[in-house]
C-alpha cells in the first residue's frame, strides 16, 4: 500500500482464520461470531484504508514464508493485514514466558504466581518495538493508532517517538490491578511511561480505569485532571468492583491523557438469529431430552487458575456432599479449553481440573449417571449457544476476570424458561449484573449460598432477575460499545485538531 492509513489496528492475533485449501491459502472469517475480534473488525465497516497488525510464526532466519500484506475484502469491509514475522523463540519468550508468566499473574492479582526467573525483558521491548515500526510504516503522519493488550505495553512509547503526531489509543482487555500489586512489576516505571505515551487508554470498568490513574499518579507524579460519577451500564455501589466516581483525564509533563472506561458487551441479534434456526431448536430440545429431568448446570472457559474452574468444581463437589437428594437430580456440563502447546503457565490448573472431575465423577457417580461431562477441547459457538439456551444455572466464578462474555451469552441465550447467572463478584461483568447471584469464590461459604439460592429460586424470580439482565445486554450491546469508542475517538480527533491549529 502506497497511501498511508488513517487508521490502524494492532492486536496480536490476525482477524480471521488461515487455512490451506486444494494448495491454496485461504482467509475464513474467526469460527464465533462473537468476541473481541468481531467487535474489532466491525470497526472497518466505516473506515477506509484501515490496516490490522498481527504477528505470525516465521523461520528464524532468512525470508519469511509468507506474504507480509494481505488484503481482506470481508462482510466488515476490506482492508490490509500486515503479519509482523516472529520465530518461534520471539512468541515463546514475548508470549508464553513474559506475558502469561510474568504480567498475567500480576494483572490478574496473583503475585504469588509472578514468575521473574525466565523472563527476557530485552526480547519483550525488541517485540513491542517491532510491532510500533510495522504499525507506523502503514499509518500517515497524523493517524489513529489503536493499540490492544497488555502483551503489546511497550508498543505506544515506540510509536510516539516514530510518529509524534499520531493519534495513539490503547485498550485494555483485562483488570489492570492495584497499586499495590501492579508495583511488584520491576518494569513498572517503563510501562506507565508508555500508556502516558498514548492519547487515551480504555478499560472495562470504572476499577480498572481508578487503579491505572492511581498507579499513574503515583510512580509517575501523573496529576487527576477530571474525574465524573459513574453512570452508564454501570451500578456504583455494593459490589467488590464498584466504583463511585472515575477519573477520565490525567495531566501528564504538559500532556492530557484521556481514560475511558466502557465494558464491551456482546451480540445478541447474532444468537437470537442462531437460536431462531430450526436446527438450533431441534438441537435444544436435543440437549434436554439427554438431560431428562435433571437440572442442568453449564461452566464454559479457558483453563486458566484465573478462572477459578477448581474452586467451582470443589463448590460443586461439595453440593453433592451437603445435599445427596440432589444426586441424579443436577448435570453439570464444564467446558475447559486446554491452552496451546507450550503455555506451562497452566498446565498445573488442566491436571487439577481434569484429576476433580475425575474424583468427582468416581464418588458420587454411577451406570445411569456420571455428574460431569467435561470438554477439555473448544466447542463451537453455535453448538455452545444451545447449551447455554437448555441451561437452568450457568456457573462463572473467576477469581478474577477482565469481564467475561460468557456471562453475557448466557444471558442474551436464556428466554422463557429462564435460567439462573451464578457470577463472581471478581469478574468485571459483576458490576453489570447486580441481579446475578453474586458470589465470593474465595469462600467456601459464600459459593455454597450461591448455589444453594440459586438451586431453590422461585420462577418469578428467577424471571424478574433475568429479564432485567437481559435488557442490559441487549441495551449496551456490542454496537453500543463500538458507537461509545468511536464518539471518544472522534472527540480526540476533534481536540488534537483544535489543538495543532491553535
Ligand atoms: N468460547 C467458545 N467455545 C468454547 C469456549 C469459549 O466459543 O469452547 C467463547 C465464548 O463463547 C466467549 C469466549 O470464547 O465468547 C471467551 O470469552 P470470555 O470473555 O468469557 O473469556 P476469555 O477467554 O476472553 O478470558
Amino acid at each position: 500500500m502506497t497511501k498511508k492509513s488513517p487508521f490502524v489496528i494492532v492486536y496480536h492475533r490476525q482477524p480471521y482464520e488461515e487455512a490451506v485449501e486444494n494448495g491454496k491459502v485461504v482467509y475464513r472469517e474467526n469460527k464465533s461470531p462473537n468476541g473481541i475480534v468481531p467487535a474489532l473488525k466491525g470497526f472497518f465497516s466505516t473506515a477506509s484504508d484501515a490496516v490490522w497488525v498481527a504477528w505470525k510464526q516465521a523461520p528464524a532466519s532468512g525470508k519469511p514464508n509468507f506474504e507480509r500484506t494481505v488484503r481482506i475484502n470481508a462482510s466488515y469491509g476490506e482492508y490490509d493485514v500486515v503479519r509482523l514475522p516472529l520465530s518461534a523463540e520471539q512468541v515463546k519468550a514475548f508470549y508464553h514466558v513474559t506475558s502469561k508468566e510474568a504480567l498475567w499473574p500480576i494483572l490478574h492479582s496473583f503475585p504469588g504466581k509472578f514468575n521473574y526467573g525466565p523472563v527476557d525483558w530485552k526480547n519483550f521491548r525488541e517485540v513491542n518495538r517491532l510491532f510500533a515500526e510495522a504499525a507506523c510504516e502503514q499509518a500517515a503522519d497524523d493517524a489513529l493508532i489503536w493499540v490492544h493488550d497488555y502483551n503489546l505495553w511497550l508498543a505506544p512509547y515506540y510509536i510516539r517517538q516514530i510518529k509524534p503526531k499520531a493519534r495513539i489509543a490503547f485498550f485494555h482487555h483485562t483488570p489492570f490491578p492495584a497499586a499495590d500489586v501492579f508495583n511488584v512489576l520491576p518494569w513498572r516505571e517503563e510501562i506507565l511511561r508508555s500508556l502516558l505515551a498514548c492519547d487515551i487508554v480504555g478499560f472495562h470498568i470504572p476499577r480498572y480505569a481508578e487503579n491505572f490513574a492511581s498507579v499513574a499518579c503515583s510512580l509517575m507524579g501523573a496529576e487527576r485532571a477530571e474525574s465524573v460519577p459513574v453512570e452508564g451500564p454501570f451500578s456504583p455501589k455494593g459490589a467488590a468492583l464498584s466504583e463511585p466516581t472515575v477519573t477520565t483525564a490525567l495531566k501528564h509533563e504538559g500532556r492530557t491523557i484521556a481514560i475511558d472506561a466502557w465494558p464491551i458487551g456482546t451480540n445478541p441479534r447474532v444468537i437470537d438469529n442462531h437460536l431462531s434456526n430450526f436446527e438450533a431448536g431441534t438441537r435444544v430440545s436435543e440437549i434436554r431430552s439427554q438431560i431428562g429431568d435433571r437440572r442442568l448446570l453449564v461452566s464454559v472457559g479457558r483453563v486458566d487458575y484465573v478462572k477459578g474452574t477448581k474452586e467451582m468444581l470443589e463448590a460443586f463437589d461439595r453440593l453433592l456432599a451437603r445435599r445427596p437428594e440432589l444426586r441424579e437430580k443436577v448435570q453439570l456440563f464444564c467446558v475447559c479449553v486446554a491452552p496451546a502447546d507450550g503455555m506451562s503457565a497452566y498446565r498445573n490448573a488442566q491436571r487439577e481440573v481434569e484429576r476433580l472431575v475425575g474424583a468427582i465423577n468416581g464418588k458420587y457417580g454411577n451406570l445411569r449417571w456420571n455428574p460431569i461431562l467435561l470438554s477439555t477441547r473448544g466447542v463451537p459457538f453455535e453448538e455452545l449457544v444451545c447449551y447455554y439456551r437448555a441451561a437452568d444455572v450457568c456457573l462463572v466464578t473467576p477469581l478474577r476476570d477482565g469481564l467475561n462474555l460468557v456471562a453475557k451469552e448466557f444471558v442474551g441465550a436464556q428466554n422463557g424458561d429462564a435460567g439462573v447467572l451464578v457470577l463472581s463478584e471478581f469478574a468485571g461483568s459483576a458490576v453489570e449484573f447486580p441481579e446475578a447471584v453474586l458470589v465470593n469464590p474465595y469462600s467456601e461459604r459464600r459459593m455454597d449460598a450461591g448455589l444453594d439460592q440459586a438451586l431453590n429460586m422461585t420462577e418469578e424470580e428467577r424471571r424478574d432477575r433475568l429479564e432485567k439482565m437481559r435488557e442490559r445486554v441487549r441495551q449496551f450491546d456490542v454496537d453500543h460499545w463500538a458507537s461509545h469508542v468511536r464518539e471518544r475517538f472522534d472527540a480526540l480527533r476533534a481536540s488534537t485538531n483544535k489543538a495543532e491549529a491553535a
